[in-house]
């Protein structure tokens, strides 16, 4: 379709810096109105950032606390926003994936105001939830605005900014997939979009060992690169630019193994392999990764060696209309194995 069309939506605008969660009510005014918000939060949000948000807030917000990212939190967070102005996504990834949908299907302004950094649904235009027929994100739409306050995700757990770096990583194969299928199936490949998504990867494969650190300057580049990898997918109008292989590889270890490991972490370990059956220098990222502190052996989020190879014989059938390097090379479980093993990860 290299001659179609296709809709952008991006983020209208980001507030990012130490301490902005106290400029939250200013930051949501316009689509506060009188109606006031609903706050779809997580139970790890600490009382701080509990109190900062309330205290930011002209009137008392609707409070409700998300549980897990499936439809019935969606619902619950729908029925509280019946009347309100907009809803706030306030946690990680679950309460944000839950504000969204909820947000989107209401058609109200959504915000992002994360408290970690683990992955890119913080900007993106996807939401991901358990329970549904098919096992990996679709497209919302992306939130009106994101607030981003470094000093509470510098003090988020490292494991969840290190997920966030495994995230970031993943772009580079999920860039080199959709430049395969391109060529391959001939589905539109955006240039600028992918270079956008490639940058966002660099930031941790050049500078891992100060993303490492995660002081407050490296975890504003972490930040600031995860809101890029959003806006790259809402420029090209899909999630091509952020997701391949290692996605579609990390998705599947979702249903074989649902509560070992983060999303980041799973596309981080996949991340190396598909890097591998590029022909792209794997190591670079397993060494990344590690600089990083995340996991590059599947033996470190409880993750069995056959599961790996069933997910990298199987990954591709979850979402057939992706072509990808797995749909090209078809590994076979002696393949596969081979592969897992060659790449440190089982
Ligand atoms: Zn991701």
């Amino acid at each position: 379709m290299a001659s179609g069309y296709h809709l952008m939506e991006l983020p209208t605008k980001v507030l990012i810096g130490e301490g902005v969660i106290s400029k939250l009510g200013e930051f949501v005014k316009d689509s506060a109105g009188q109606q006031g918000v609903v706050v779809a939060s997580g139970s790890n949000v600490g009382s701080k950032v509990r109190r900062a948000v309330v205290s930011s807030l002209p009137v008392e917000p609707v409070w409700v606390e998300v549980t897990a990212a499936d439809v019935q939190n969606v619902d619950r967070v729908m029925a509280a926003s019946t009347g309100r102005g907009c809803i706030i996504g306030v946690g990680g990834g679950k309460s944000v994936d839950v504000g969204k949908l909820a947000a989107f299907k209401l058609h109200l302004p959504f915000y992002s105001v994360p408290t970690s950094a683990s992955h890119d649904g913080i900007s993106s235009p996807f939401a991901s939830l358990k329970g549904l027929d098919r096992p990996y994100s679709f497209m919302a739409k992306p939130p009106v605005g994101i607030l981003a306050d470094i000093e509470v995700i510098a003090s988020a757990p490292r494991r969840l900014l290190a997920s966030g770096c495994g995230d970031l990583v993943s772009k580079l194969t999920a860039v080199k997939d959709w430049e395969l299928a391109h060529r391959v199936t001939g589905e539109y490949f955006g240039g600028y979009s992918a270079s956008l998504a490639l940058m966002s990867a660099r930031t941790v494969l050049d500078g891992s060992k100060r993303i490492g650190t995660f002081s407050t300057d490296s975890v504003r580049d972490l930040v600031e690169a995860l809101i890029s990898t959003g806006v790259a997918a809402g420029i090209a109008g899909s999630s091509r630019p952020c997701s391949g292989s290692e996605h579609l590889f990390s998705h599947y270890l979702d249903i074989l193994a649902p509560d070992s490991g983060l999303h980041g972490e799973k596309c981080g370990i996949g991340t190396i392999m598909m890097a591998k059956l590029h022909g792209i220098d794997w190591r670079r990222v397993r060494s990344a990764l590690r600089n990083v502190g995340a996991p590059v052996e599947a033996a470190q989020i409880g993750v069995e060696e056959s599961m790996v190879v069933e997910a990298l014989t199987k990954a591709s059938n979850i979402r057939p209309d992706r072509y990808t390097i797995l749909s090209k090379r078809k590994l076979t479980e002696k393949s596969a194995g081979l592969l897992a093993k060659s790449t440190g990860v089982i």
